[in-house]
């Protein structure tokens, strides 16, 4: 009998956690490796929540690749018997005068098969009266989409692929020569050595110091910072059963997701914030970004004008100059793929990517052009969208 193909996929966050999974179910071999575990709170993928949208502006493969997502999040979560996806539904708030992203998301969204309904301000402010709707121009609402419980669900998948016969490894692979020397394998945090046949690195904002010349700059870790406001006692208007997971395009992108869990109201602005080191980064939010969402929610949400911050968290984008993702083979390495670049936005795609990824790294398949390496050459560096 021919041994499996064995395959290394160095770290077990969103896209590799899924992607190791998928591998396993193709019968091959799959040897998961992770410096601080899946979900861990040093990686993008740790934290409580993330968004579950379609909603993605023009000219993108986003909605159709979250349609398909949502499908596949659905079927596992019926697997496993977990709830990880709150159908809260999403609201998107066209705020600005210039509503072109929101417009031309409709007939993606038509395209894709995502339900949607436009909603006026009035519409809006009648549904959830604890939205201040006085300068919402329209909306789009997604009654399908809602918010993923994030390192619950990298948890699972985890869970899932030693249950099918994964093999995982709690340690950091060193960076050590590993644009030319992957070949020779791998080494690890604790001096041995893993040699397999394909290796695909998903290594979220660690990647560009992995691979210094073929990833270096084009992964950008940003310092994010996450405000969870307390609800007034008693009071559930902010819950996740009340309010939909909701964002706000205006001359910067706002967003947050209700009260679940027992957890506060979370909002943060998605503007990218200062360069951070995702493993020496100290996770303190900034003053100056605390009252800014501090004004904004007394705002949209006059209820919440006093409300206690009773917890934060930071995290970091791994963002690529076009915030579009990174799936594509090592430039002179035929057997190493190089996955991330989730640019804020990629944690919804999880199970879309592990599929592809899997695909790709045991067939002969062309790469999604948007995603390839090569785009970088003729980029254009002034990007696109925004993220969750
Ligand atoms: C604040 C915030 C909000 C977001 N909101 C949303 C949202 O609402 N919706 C959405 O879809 N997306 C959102 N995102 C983006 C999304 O979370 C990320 O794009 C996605 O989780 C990235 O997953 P990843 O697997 O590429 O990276 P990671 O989750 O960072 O996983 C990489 C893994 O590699 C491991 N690793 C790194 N280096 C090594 C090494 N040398 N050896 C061994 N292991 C190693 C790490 O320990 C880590 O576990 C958000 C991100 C942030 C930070």
């Amino acid at each position: 009998m021919p041994s499996k193909t064995h395959v290394a996929v160095i770290g077990a966050g969103a896209f590799g956690g899924w992607t190791a999974l998928y591998l396993l179910r193709r019968n091959v071999r799959v040897t998961l490796v992770d410096a601080w575990g899946p979900g861990n709170s040093r990686s993008s993928s740790g934290g409580e929540t993330r968004i579950m949208r379609g909603t993605y502006g023009p000219n993108q493969p986003y909605t159709k690749m979250a349609a398909h997502a949502l499908r596949l999040w659905k079927e596992h979560e019926a697997q496993w018997g977990v709830q990880v996806l709150h159908r809260t539904g999403v609201l998107w708030m066209a705020t600005s005068a210039d509503d072109q992203f929101e417009r031309s998301s409709l007939p993606m969204l038509r395209d894709a098969g995502v339900a949607y309904e436009e909603l006026s301000g009035k519409g809006v402010s009648k549904r959830w009266p604890q939205i201040n709707v006085e300068d919402v121009r329209w909306a789009i609402y997604e009654p399908e989409g809602g918010f993923l419980s994030a390192r619950l669900a990298c948890q699972i998948v985890f869970d899932q692929f030693m249950k099918a016969g994964g093999e995982y490894k709690q340690a950091a692979v060193l960076p050590h020569d590993l644009e030319d020397g992957v070949r020779q394998g791998l080494t690890l945090s604790d001096g041995s050595k893993l040699t397999a046949d394909r290796y695909v690195f998903a290594c979220g904002p660690w990647l560009g110091k992995l691979f210094p010349e073929t990833i270096g700059r084009l992964v950008r870790p940003t310092k994010q910072d996450v405000f969870f406001f307390g609800t007034p006692a008693g009071d559930d208007r902010f819950a996740e059963h009340k309010l939909p997971v909701w964002a706000d395009h205006r001359d910067r992108f706002i967003y947050g997701i209700p009260a679940t869990d027992g957890r506060g109201f979370k909002v943060a602005d998605d503007t990218r914030g200062a360069e951070f080191d995702p493993t020496s980064g100290e996770r303190v939010v900034s003053e100056d970004g605390l009252k800014a969402i501090r004004d904004y929610v007394a705002f949209r949400f006059p209820a919440m004008k006093d409300a206690r911050l009773i917890e934060t968290r930071v995290c970091q984008y791994e963002n690529t100059p076009d915030n579009h993702l990174i799936i594509d083979r090592h430039g002179t390495a035929e057997n190493v793929w190089l996955v991330g670049g989730g640019s804020g936005h990629g944690f919804k795609h999880g199970p879309a990517v592990g599929e592809m990824v899997a695909e790709l790294a045991m067939e002969r398949k062309e790469v999604n052009p948007t995603f390839q390496l090569a785009r970088f050459r003729k980029a254009d560096l002034l990007g696109q969208d925004s993220g969750c």
